[in-house]
């Protein structure tokens, strides 16, 4: 095994552009050993010379290793610049993970906005891989504009699927857009689950968190259900360097995933 701060490099063999921002890379181990991830951990990723981010895994049940990421500054630019024969550097997989075992037998209702459902896939796709062992399944969706909106094929497929229910919204429509408009918080009332048996994965900016974790108490699934990621930034991924700290917690130690009554409030704290 490489020291915890040593990348392994990783090529790149797929790029797919997902939104004019956003490209999901497919990536293999140049040692031929793949990366065990469970849904909601997430990797280190290094642009060599560049820098060093946290993404998620936004799908674990293949071989490859696979990232969408959206590039919003210089090592994620970089990132999302990288050509099928590139090599990346790889540490982890880091972090805990989305309850996906838990929450067998009951209502999953996963909610995510814009780049949140790149860590929420994993377990999207895991519940419908094994949709016997789950209750009423429903996605809730929201994005800020139609071409932000991620994996539009995948949620077209699943939009015509009975065994789902999926909704999707966007803040501000396009002349072509027929959807839904509005914050995804508003989704939540008329969803088609049961809130006493229902259990709650989400991830977004915090400020949706917060108004999804808010409306999902108000149609009655307790804050002991609800499941939150937190994207905050970090730098070692290992618990070293502290820049995650979360109240009393480690973000990438003991999140990024986090039981809504434990981490709000962590959240209602000003940040310094
Ligand atoms: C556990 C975890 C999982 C993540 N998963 C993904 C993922 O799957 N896909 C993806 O595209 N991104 C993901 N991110 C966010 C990603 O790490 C940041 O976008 C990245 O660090 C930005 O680095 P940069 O050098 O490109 O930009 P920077 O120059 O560092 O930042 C550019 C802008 O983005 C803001 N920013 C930076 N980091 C964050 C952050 N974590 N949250 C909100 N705003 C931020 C900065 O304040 C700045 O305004 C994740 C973050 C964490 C902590």
């Amino acid at each position: 095994m490489p020291a915890p701060m040593t990348p392994r490099p990783f090529r790149v063999v797929r790029r797919r552009r997902d939104t004019h921002d956003t490209v999901t890379l497919e990536l293999e181990p140049a040692s031929g050993q793949p990366l065990a991830a469970k849904p909601g951990q997430f990797t280190m990723l290094y642009a060599f010379g560049i820098g060093e981010v946290p993404i998620s895994v936004s799908r674990t049940d293949g071989p490859l290793l696979v990232h969408t990421v959206r590039a919003v500054g210089a090592v994620t630019e970089s990132i999302c610049a990288s050509q099928p024969g590139a090599v990346l550097g790889v540490r982890g997989p880091f972090g805990n993970a989305w309850p996906v075992v838990e929450a067998e037998g009951r209502d999953v209702v996963i909610v995510a906005g814009g780049i949140g459902l790149a860590p929420l896939r994993p377990a999207l796709l895991h519940v419908l891989q094994s949709r016997g062992d789950y209750e009423a399944a429903v996605l809730l969706y929201g994005s800020r504009t139609p071409r932000d909106l991620l994996y539009r094929t995948e949620l077209e497929r699943l939009a015509t699927q009975a065994d789902i229910d999926v909704r999707v919204t966007v803040d501000a429509a396009d002349d072509d857009w027929r959807g839904n408009v509005g914050v995804v918080p508003k989704l939540i009332g008329d969803a088609l689950f049961e809130p006493a048996n229902a259990i709650a994965m989400v991830c977004g900016p915090e400020i949706m968190m917060r108004y999804t974790a808010e409306a999902l108490l108000a149609r009655g699934v307790g804050a002991d259900r609800i499941f939150a990621s937190m994207e905050r930034n970090m730098t070692c991924g290992l618990g070293y360097c502290g820049h995650c700290q979360l109240g009393p917690t480690l973000i990438c130690r003991d999140g990024p995933v986090y039981r809504w009554d434990e981490l709000e409030p962590l959240i209602a704290v000003r940040e310094l």
